[in-house]
């Protein structure tokens, strides 16, 4: 069975400026590397709906929401910017991409969870695992792969889901909805100390952090998530596991500073494939994340793509 590549156009509409790094870029270089790799064969593409209010508000307060869709610019130049913070702002084009990229979490869900596909990756922007329950922050502005999760739970009854987040950044926002919540297990690396500072000091019994130094390389990084969550996620038993699959740990990635290279990335996904095989059908929901290096972006997400669809 072939990967659901889902995405929508308007994800590649939304821009923060000439040189922001979390740039359209980032998707036609995934685009270009799928093609070249000839992974295309492999995959079926799908549009993504957007997300309801009702699927966004199972993970934000409505408030929040309603800020967010208030802030939008209303013009259609493109160029014009509404910023949130020091790194986030909004186009004309953010709002209704930001409710695709967290729709495709939900297609993502369903596709999987129905047999449709036995995996799915998401390649959307703009991220979402900083956003929580009440904040955008670090390019994000709905916790697209919290929504997809929180779909599994309300919508398909599922009672084990495993995260896994391998993005240089902590995961911020998918611990401030998920921390304490039972039916979640989740697991995320980080660069620490470093943006966005939160992570070391968790304590909720669901939530396995594991920070990391600075110049940390692929046998480091194996050891300590390996010995930290595959025993762990294997206990757990998932009905479904899912990814924030952020690549700026890579070592030619300028905006952190560990020394990852793509086979480490198809290392772990290699693993979180073959605790899916065991206990949950091989599904495997995967959400773009972070990812900075255009060239390094395409070939890791190659990678990754490559091990969600491979045989294990
Ligand atoms: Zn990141």
């Amino acid at each position: 069975m072939n990967l659901a590549l889902i995405s929508h156009p308007s994800c590649q509409a939304h821009r923060m400026g000439a040189h922001h790094p979390e740039c359209p870029e980032r998707l036609y270089a995934i685009q270009d590397r799928l093609v070249a790799s000839g992974m295309e064969m492999l995959v079926t593409h799908y549009d993504a709906p957007a997300a309801t209010i009702e699927q966004l508000t199972r993970v934000h307060d409505a408030d929040y929401v309603q800020r967010i869709f208030a802030a939008a610019p209303t013009g259609t130049d493109p160029l014009a910017l509404v910023w949130l913070d020091g790194d986030t702002a909004l186009n004309c084009h953010t709002l209704e991409a930001a409710q695709h990229a967290a729709g495709a979490a939900i297609l993502a869900v369903d596709l999987v969870l129905s047999d449709r596909h036995h995996a799915a990756f998401c390649a959307v922007r703009p991220p979402g695992h900083h956003a929580g329950r009440r904040t955008s922050g670090g390019f994000c502005l709905f916790n697209n792969l919290a929504v997809g999760a929180a779909h599994a739970l309300a919508v398909h009854g599922l009672e084990r889901i495993g995260i896994v987040d391998f993005d240089v950044h902590h995961g911020d926002g998918t611990e401030d909805i998920f921390s304490g919540e039972a039916r979640v297990l989740l697991c995320s690396s980080f660069q620490h100390p470093f943006y966005p500072g939160t992570g070391a000091d968790s304590t909720a019994p669901n939530v396995i952090n594991v920070p990391l130094p600075r110049l940390t390389d692929g046998a480091a990084f194996r050891a300590a998530v390996g010995a930290a969550w595959l025993a762990r996620l294997d206990a757990f038993a998932p009905q479904l596991l899912m990814i924030s699959a952020g690549f700026d740990g890579h070592l030619e990635d300028d905006m952190a500073h560990f020394n990852l290279h793509t086979a480490d990335f198809g290392w772990l996904t290699r693993e979180i494939h073959l605790l899916a095989r065991k206990h949950c059908q091989e599904r495997v929901v995967s959400c773009l994340e972070g990812g900075y290096a255009l060239s390094a972006l395409g070939r890791s997400v190659a990678t990754h793509v490559d091990e969600l669809i491979g045989q294990v």
